[in-house]
């Protein structure tokens, strides 16, 4: 028996060893760029962080039905995953946070033993091989490039989704598999950078800073959190704000982000008496924050506190350093919109999940196709859910697929 899968990226990975495992079938990996796992190797900025001890099925995935997650991440759950690396012969470590990276802390180790376990002779790996055609033969696949086909009885549809367009993100999974008869829900950008029109945001460009976070829907509180915000070009980025990113800006309305750039500071019987410490000296306000904000954020609360920079510290009235304080506990950046596909992590939305059976992944529509991965409208939270995902619908689809 031959099981065809197309998209050689996490869940296309996963797919292949699992349905390899039964040694009567041969499975072909069809892949259109010219490596495997390209993708992979840019998750966690290059550490990969593939999976999260606190996974809670009900809390961290998304999309029309979350609840069609639950079977293939409670078969194939963390534990079982990190078992499954190891046999690979990955070492892994988990966060406090409950984030797991490889041992080594770099992503390409993920790729690398999934590259040689994929060295087995029931497999073939094409790469440079688009699959532009599905032909349903009924029973069979007919897979076909530009200039090629292949013939196999089972195909899984591993393409993955929309986001990250520059590291393989395309449509063709959802056309492929909508070209079949299945539906796709509305596609949007998830785990992606809002944008600001804020005017210090070019000022503030890769500063960093530990706060917490309340977005604000015309002056209601929508969402909050804690945790490091980056301060980018065109807005805020961040594990924070990629939290909040899925839903945010959607409504139209007046959207806010607060920050409280000082958690858990004394402020009044601390922070308060630090500035007003500074009128002894012969400093400018622009140094105000000196010592305690990173200095271009600091000069950014001095300005959005109405003070002048060239002001000298020592001629400050007690209610403007109030007032410094308190801008430093809610500085206001407006928020636009989040940022685009290109930019994002992860697409929400995808194949209509209700076309397909969550116990083994095959479709409903069309027997002996399957799918897996982002190409299903499932999305799960920043922090390794998407991967423990595509590891875990990966390796379903491969094993019901591989069945005979
Ligand atoms: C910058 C970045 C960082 C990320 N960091 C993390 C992280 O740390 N932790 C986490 O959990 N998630 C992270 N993600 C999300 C995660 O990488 C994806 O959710 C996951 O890779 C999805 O797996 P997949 O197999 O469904 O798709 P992909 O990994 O995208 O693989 C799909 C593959 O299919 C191929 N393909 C597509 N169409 C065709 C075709 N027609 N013919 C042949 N091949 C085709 C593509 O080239 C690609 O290789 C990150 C994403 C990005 C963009």
């Amino acid at each position: 028996m031959i099981v065809g899968i197309i998209g050689g990226g996490a869940s296309g990975m996963a797919a292949a060893l699992s349905a390899a495992e039964n040694e009567n079938v041969q499975v072909v990996l069809f892949e259109r760029q010219a490596r495997l796992g390209r993708k992979l190797l840019a998750t966690g900025n290059g550490r990969c962080n593939l999976s999260n001890r606190h996974l809670q099925v009900s809390c961290n995935y998304h999309g029309d039905q979350p609840e069609f997650a639950a079977p293939a991440l409670e078969k194939y759950d963390v534990e079982e995953t990190l078992q499954w690396f190891e046999n690979l012969g990955l070492c892994t470590v988990a966060e406090e946070s409950g984030r797991i990276y490889p041992f080594s802390d770099q992503a390409n180790s993920v790729l690398d033993v999934l590259r040689f376990a994929l060295q087995k002779p029931n497999i073939q790996v094409l790469t440079g091989f688009e699959v532009t055609k599905i032909r349903s033969n009924n029973p069979g696949f007919t897979v076909e490039s530009s200039d090629e086909s292949y013939v196999c009885d089972k195909l899984i549809i591993a393409c993955g989704g929309l986001a990250g367009t520059k590291l393989g993100g395309s449509m063709s999974g959802y056309k492929l598999l909508m070209k079949l008869g299945h539906h796709c829900t509305k596609l949007r950008p998830t785990l992606v950078q809002l944008q600001s029109d804020w005017p210090h945001c070019a000022s503030l460009k890769g500063v960093r800073a530990e706060c917490h976070v309340a977005i604000f829907r015309n002056e209601e509180l929508y969402a909050s959190s804690r945790g490091e915000i980056q301060f980018t070009e065109h807005g805020l980025s961040g594990p924070v704000i990629f939290e909040v990113s899925r839903d945010v800006c959607r409504e139209k309305g007046k959207w806010i982000c607060r920050l409280n750039l000082l958690p858990d500071m004394q402020v009044s019987d601390k922070i308060l008496p630090m500035l007003q410490k500074k009128r002894e000296t012969n400093l400018a306000a622009e140094d105000l924050f000196t010592g305690i904000l990173h200095n271009r954020l600091g000069r950014v609360v001095v300005r959005e506190a109405g003070i002048s920079l060239h002001a000298p510290i020592r001629q400050l009235e007690d209610w403007e350093l109030e007032k410094a304080c308190r801008t430093a506990l809610e500085l206001s950046v407006p928020l636009t919109e989040p940022m685009g596909m290109d930019s994002a992590q992860v697409t929400a939305g995808g194949i209509v999940t209700g076309e397909f059976d969550p116990e083994t992944m095959e479709s409903r529509i069309v027997p002996g196709l399957y799918a897996c991965g982002e190409v299903l409208d499932i999305d799960g939270d920043c922090g390794g859910f998407n991967l423990q995902w595509a590891w875990s619908s990966g390796r379903c689809a491969g094993a019901h697929a591989g069945k005979e």
